[in-house]
């Protein structure tokens, strides 16, 4: 058996590149299977460190740094999609990297991302790129109004995008820092889905329940799970993230961010976005289901079976945003509510501080 195929034994230790709150509560699953985790992150404050064995405060291009990590590490995993290519590359030539590094330099790039969702027969919403000022127009042709206007790369919660109703001028190009964007026709839709998925090493497939999202100011603000659509819409929901988690050959959780639009007497799923890691829609699981999207992740990269995911009821979670962290002592005392807060000690507006998760009879 190749060395890499054998699951991890329970004295190794499972890397982290980043130490925000995925990389905290995948560190605590990690625990609970009996694993050690090292955590690199350049933030000295990175909520992961208060909870880990061992970590690295270094820059993600600081080679020395990467190669200490990678000689204490059996495997490397991440926690969010922005690691640079060349970190990718410099560890999986001495540990395996799991997801494939080239899972990250499709996800990384809205364009290379919607161009390999439609590449698998799967729809999105219409979308052009533009590379210049004057781009915007001819990208506005073949999209229509209204539109939205993306950065290609490092966009998140909304950041780096312009809505475009009616007159657009090409200094809307400018505006996002004249770098490679994206334009995609708005889609109305009905409803905000997304379906958190975990593929083994052994290519078995568990897909969680649907969930449906609520933003506020283009930041999850509400997971609720069933999701309110049929369960034609769910099956197909599920089958787009399993069916793009088996062409990426992905080894981890992902989760499909997905809009549910009308169409004709029925409904279509659309693709907005991969994200190649847990995910904020997926906390639920923690408390409203039998393995957590944290722990099957670990399973996933220690190469250990997945389990089968029971939900214990109707969930509601919603995230603790800024401010919203003062309500912590009305959430400590509604019967039921478990809650979670990261150990961020800054509070800041926009900034995910906890998240509360409420599991009802159904
Ligand atoms: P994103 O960063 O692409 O996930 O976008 C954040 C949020 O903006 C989404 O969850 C939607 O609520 C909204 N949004 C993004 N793209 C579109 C679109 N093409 N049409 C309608 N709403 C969108």
């Amino acid at each position: 058996m190749n060395p890499q195929r054998r699951p991890l034994g329970p004295d190794a230790t499972i890397g982290i590149l980043g130490g925000g709150q995925l990389g905290r509560m995948l560190v605590l699953a990690a625990a609970r299977l009996g694993f050690r985790c090292h955590v690199l992150c350049p933030d000295s404050h990175s909520p992961a460190f208060d909870v880990v064995r061992s970590v690295t405060e270094a820059d993600y291009l600081d080679m020395a740094a990467l190669d200490r990590f990678a000689a204490d590490v059996d495997v490397v995993t991440y926690e969010f999609e922005n690691v640079p290519a060349e970190t990718a590359t410099f560890l999986s030539a001495r540990k395996p990297v799991l997801p494939d590094p080239k899972v990250l330099a499709i996800t990384q790039d809205r364009f290379t991302e919607k161009e390999f969702v439609t590449g698998l027969g799967i729809g999105t919403a219409k979308f052009a790129r533009v590379d210049s000022a004057g781009g915007l127009v001819a990208a506005l042709a073949i999209v229509g109004k209204p539109a939205v206007l993306k950065t290609r790369r490092f966009g998140y919660d909304g950041k780096g995008q312009i809505m475009i109703r009616d007159g657009a001028d090409p200094t809307m190009f400018d505006e996002l820092g004249g770098q490679a964007q994206i334009l995609e026709a708005f889609v109305p839709f009905e409803r905000e889905i997304s379906v958190v998925a975990a593929r083994g090493r052994d290519g078995a497939i568990e897909s969680f329940d649907v969930i449906e999202n609520e933003h506020k100011d283009h930041i999850l603000k509400t997971s609720r799970v069933p999701a309110n659509v049929s369960p034609a819409v769910a099956a197909e929901a599920r089958r787009i993230a399993e069916e793009i988690a088996k062409a990426f050959d992905y080894v981890g959780v992902l989760a499909v961010e997905m809009f549910v639009v009308k169409d004709g007497a029925g409904h279509a799923v659309l693709v907005n976005e991969i994200a190649p890691r847990v995910h904020n829609s997926g906390h639920w699981t923690i408390d409203g289901a039998s393995v957590s999207q944290f722990e099957q992740h670990i399973r996933a990269v220690a190469g250990l079976p997945l389990g089968k995911p029971i939900r214990r009821g109707r969930i509601e979670m919603t995230n603790l945003i800024g401010d919203d962290v003062k309500d912590m002592p009305k959430w400590l005392a509604t019967p039921g509510a478990a809650v979670h807060l990261y150990g961020k000690s800054a509070v800041r507006p926009g900034r995910k501080m906890g998240h509360v998760t409420q599991v009802f009879a159904e």
